[in-house]
């Protein structure tokens, strides 16, 4: 379904922060991004989102090639650390925003915006504006935003890292939930471990640009690849 062919990046022309990545990510699959800070992540993402562009190789889509195809047009859901929610906007118009952007009639934008309120819980929040909600709150805002759209594919980068261990723990159950209910492909970037094992279907370890190990959670737990994963996976755990 995404599949990363052989793709570099260099963000100065010299320095490769992504070495010939190869990855095939199924329909209907949570895959994780796991790997210390600075080990290209949040790039990989970036570019997967349209944001950045592939130095070399091919980045596709249900087939399709989508390096010079804009973000907007990917129909790809994205929730981020910094929710990035409008502050001048109650709940109900940021969720609507991003149907209007894509032309939908208001009374469609409504029904859509109403069922991804429900899916999160959030319904009695319609008229609120960001700043009056808590931070769980407005992280689950995020998530009913990237998901307003029916998008197949939805892109988490650390969107729990703002968040305390006990919510953060509640919402990974939450997220997990929803991807079990609708079917959505989601990529999941963290730096945490325990995040990594208990949600994901397989676990992308990275480090220095390059994924050590593919696996899923169990696998890479009993029989991790190299030394870098087995040190890793070990940490905090
Ligand atoms: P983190 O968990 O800290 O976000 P990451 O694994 O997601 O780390 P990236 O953010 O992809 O790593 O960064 C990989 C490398 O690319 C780092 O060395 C970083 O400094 C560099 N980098 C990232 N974005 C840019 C940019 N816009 N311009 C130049 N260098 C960048």
């Amino acid at each position: 379904f995404v599949v990363f062919d052989h793709v570099q990046k260099s963000y100065d022309g010299e320095n490769l922060v992504v070495k010939d990545l190869n990855l095939n990510i199924g329909k209907g699959e949570f895959l994780t991004m796991l790997g210390p800070s600075g080990s290209g992540k949040t790039t990989c993402l970036m570019m997967l989102a349209g944001f950045e562009t592939a130095t070399r190789g091919e980045i596709r889509l249900s087939g399709v090639d989508i390096n010079h195809v804009p973000p907007h047009k990917r129909g790809i859901g994205m929730v981020f650390q910094n929710y990035a929610l409008f502050p001048h906007m109650t709940v109900a118009e940021n969720l609507s925003f991003p149907l209007e952007v894509r032309g939908m009639g208001k009374s469609e934008r409504d029904a859509k915006v109403t069922r991804a309120l429900d899916m999160v819980q959030m319904g009695k929040f319609a008229n609120r504006r960001p700043a009056q909600m808590s931070g769980g709150q407005q992280q689950r805002i995020a998530l009913a935003r990237a998901l307003v759209f029916d998008p197949e594919l939805v892109l988490m980068d650390e969107p729990l890292g703002a968040l305390d261990k006990q919510l953060r723990e509640h919402m990974q159950f939450e997220i997990k939930g929803l991807h079990d209910r609708l079917g959505i492909t989601v990529v999941y970037v963290t730096h945490d471990q325990g995040e990594a094992l208990t949600m994901s279907d397989r676990v992308a370890v990275f480090n220095d640009g390059r994924i050590q190990q593919l696996a899923p959670p169990d696998e890479l737990y009993e029989r991790p690849k190299n030394s870098f994963v087995a040190q890793f996976i070990g940490e905090n755990n």
